[in-house]
């Protein structure tokens, strides 16, 4: 596991001090170099699979995820709990990178987007501000699934690795801001995620590809179009997806505000899709 983490996230934060599993009567928690740990010994949750797709199952989360906060949480730390998304995010993105490592990468999209169920999308991710008020439980879950939507829109998971272990670099062991972290993935990743964060950390909106088909007349036959724009997102909202726009074959668009439209090879509007690793919604 702490080869996992050292491949994705950097080197231990805390050689100094080692690495202890403590036994306590208490379900776990992220002390720093001495993880308290009361699981059962089982897998899962307390036995059960958060993400109800059989991945959870495949390891023991306490352990999984308390010590991914060593990386998250102790080594880069908020500076204020309204942003403890730095932590809760990026620590509930470790088991999506741990069930990758250990189990297979095709089953850690199954187990990112099997969590997407315990989603609220009530209260925004961050908190409110010097007040000592943090924000929705979506800091995990939800986080993890923003994180795997950067990931696949960036496409480099070489470049996302860097990325990881740019952060446990640039802020080891220190206290940050959230603005420090978001702009810290735009720059390196050289997109401007500055929209995705604002729509997933400070909304409870999910984004939706309103899409259409509409037949054109051309010269010869007639040729199908998928007509697409985002609605239910904040102004600016930028995110390039994956969709197919024909059977099997995957291909970049980028959507707007402003309806757009594309050449589809698609029989109908049910066999459009979008690529799951994406946290958005379709409304056909
Ligand atoms: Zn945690």
């Amino acid at each position: 596991m702490l080869r996992c983490f050292e491949h994705w996230f950097g080197p231990y934060p805390f050689y100094e001090d080692g690495y202890k599993l403590v036994e306590s009567p208490h379900l776990g928690m992220e002390h720093q170099s001495a993880v308290a740990y009361g699981n059962g010994y089982q897998n899962g949750y307390r036995g059960r699979d958060l993400s109800d797709t059989g991945v959870g199952l495949k390891w023991d989360f306490i352990l999984v995820h308390e010590s991914g906060h060593e990386w998250f949480g102790n080594n880069i730390s908020s500076k204020d709990v309204a942003d403890m998304w730095v932590h809760e995010g990026f620590t509930n993105y470790s088991e999506t990178l741990y069930t990758g490592c250990e189990v297979g990468e095709e089953f850690a999209t199954t187990y990112n987007v099997g969590c997407r169920a315990l989603i609220g999308n009530r209260e925004p991710i961050i908190g409110h501000y010097s007040v000592n008020k943090e924000g929705s439980g979506d800091m995990y879950y939800k986080g993890g699934s923003m994180l795997h939507t950067i990931r696949s829109v960036i496409e480099d998971d070489e470049k996302f690795r860097q990325i990881l272990r740019g952060l446990n670099k640039t802020f080891w062991h220190q206290t940050v801001t959230t603005k420090q972290v978001e702009d810290y993935v735009s720059k390196e990743a050289g997109i401007d995620f500055s929209k995705v964060f604002d729509q997933y950390l400070r909304t409870t909106d999910i984004p939706f590809l309103e899409v259409s088909m509409v037949e054109k007349k051309a010269k010869k036959d007639r040729e199908k179009q998928l007509q697409y724009r985002w609605i239910n997102c904040v102004k600016g909202f930028d995110l390039p997806l994956l969709v197919q726009l024909e059977p099997g074959k995957w291909s970049w668009i980028r959507p707007t505000t402003e309806r757009q439209s594309a050449a589809c090879k698609l029989s109908s509007l049910d066999e459009f899709s979008v690529d799951k690793r994406f946290y958005v919604k379709v409304k056909k």
